[in-house]
């Protein structure tokens, strides 16, 4: 953590907490750091569904080249904050409206999903055009992924099979032009399996378009780049990644190349931040019971992982009583839900942990807050803070790329 951060967790009223804070500071330096490694013609959009808090989106809207949304209000809310930046709008099951909203908003690409789509879509052009890609689900071995959105059945883009349809349709309505195509298949992939997997996105796609004579202009591979909960430090290896699409693109000038990550962006920039409300021990297993829990930082329980944390303690202790803690040993550190699921780290080892101090969950600014369940029990939201010491210069200024 860096030594600003902590010092900002510090100053958090008791109030204040649980918290988010994201570190926007970091997060500049992040999305720099993975721009700068990417090659010419690889044009890099950040996935808004993995956060989409304003500021993060304002802090990323000057080092990318578009937003992908997927839902009309993630179409409306990117475009009122960044209004001059290109959007992609993707996702399955677009409704009608949803569908003229982007058209509306001006939506530089549209990710079709199914013929049915793009039929709606051309009921809906007038005199407008649209710039498309046909999300394919390709049949690839994905071998043992995190999440794998195709390569078997899934609802997710079209079968090879109904590529041709869409091509014809598509050839005799001159208001739709075919850029090219569109495979997000997995999430969790490391670099070297991530490029592996586009090798064979890049040959089938060229295979496709020499067979019916469409011109491959563009290809966007999607997100899914890897982010590894139980070593934070290893980060995905922008530099061997950048370097393998600098090979691919070697070999085709033309092409355009596009990809799409939102957790690998924005995780690192988030902290839950919350205190220590009870010490038990039951059973033989000792638990830490937090303010807060899954309802406001669900990534532990979507992931089934352990977050990580850091303690930062507190010595005030004012009560008449000993002040409960945990030493040395493995804890369960859960929050305040009345269901056995609300586990963020299960039997970590801990110094010491006590009732009262202060526990900053690492790695919480993607698929954190936003995908979690606010409304049960009722507790209280978490307050937002943004630290941006942007005008901070600290030691030599280059950026280890590693965090936090
Ligand atoms: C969710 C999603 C992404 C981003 O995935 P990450 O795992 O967050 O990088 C990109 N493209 C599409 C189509 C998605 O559904």
């Amino acid at each position: 953590m860096r030594p600003v951060l902590r010092d900002r967790i510090g100053r958090l009223t008791d109030d204040d907490l649980p918290a988010y804070i994201y570190d926007l500071r970091a997060l500049r330096e992040h999305v720099h750091a993975i721009r700068a490694a990417l090659p010419q013609g690889v044009e890099l959009l950040y996935a808004a569904k993995a956060n989409s808090d304003p500021r993060i989106l304002q802090a990323l809207a000057a080092h990318v080249d578009g937003f992908e949304v997927a839902s009309g209000g993630e179409l409306s809310h990117v475009r009122g904050l960044a209004p001059d930046t290109p959007l992609a709008f993707g996702g399955p099951g677009k409704t009608q409206a949803e569908l003229a909203q982007a058209l509306d908003a001006g939506a530089e690409r549209l990710h079709i999903e199914s013929e049915h789509e793009l039929r709606l879509l051309t009921t809906l052009l007038g005199d407008r055009s649209a710039d498309v890609l046909l999300r394919v689900n390709l049949p690839v071995d994905l071998g043992r992924v995190a999440l794998a959105m195709g390569g078997h059945p899934s609802p997710f883009g079209m079968d090879p099979a109904q590529l041709d349809g869409c091509r014809e349709l598509i050839a005799s309505d001159p208001r739709i032009r075919l850029r090219g195509l569109h495979s997000h298949l997995a999430s969790g992939l490391q670099a070297q399996a991530q490029l592996a997997l586009i090798d064979q996105i890049l040959t089938w796609g060229e295979g496709w378009a020499h067979d019916c004579g469409v011109d491959l202009a563009e290809v966007n591979v999607g997100g899914g780049m890897g982010v590894d909960y139980t070593h934070p430090h290893r980060v995905f290896d922008w530099s061997a990644f950048g370097a393998g699409l600098a090979r691919f693109l070697a070999r085709r000038p033309r092409l355009t190349l596009r990809i799409e990550p939102g957790r690998s962006v924005t995780v690192y920039c988030g902290w839950y931040v919350t205190e220590v409300l009870d010490i038990k021990s039951s059973r033989g297993e000792t638990f830490a019971v937090l303010r807060g829990g899954t309802h406001h930082l669900r990534t532990p329980a979507a992931k089934q992982h352990d977050q990580p944390f850091e303690v930062i303690s507190g010595d005030v202790w004012l009560r008449p009583w000993a002040r409960p803690e945990a030493r040395d040993e493995p804890v369960t550190l859960v929050g305040q839900l009345c269901t056995p699921k609300d586990v963020l780290a299960r039997r970590v080892m801990v110094e010491r942990l006590r009732v009262g101090d202060r526990v900053a969950f690492a790695m919480a600014g993607a698929y954190a807050w936003n995908i979690a369940h606010h409304a049960f029990l009722m507790h209280p939201h978490p307050t937002f803070h943004h630290l941006d010491d942007a005008e901070v210069s600290v030691g030599c200024g280059t950026y280890a790329h590693q965090m936090p």
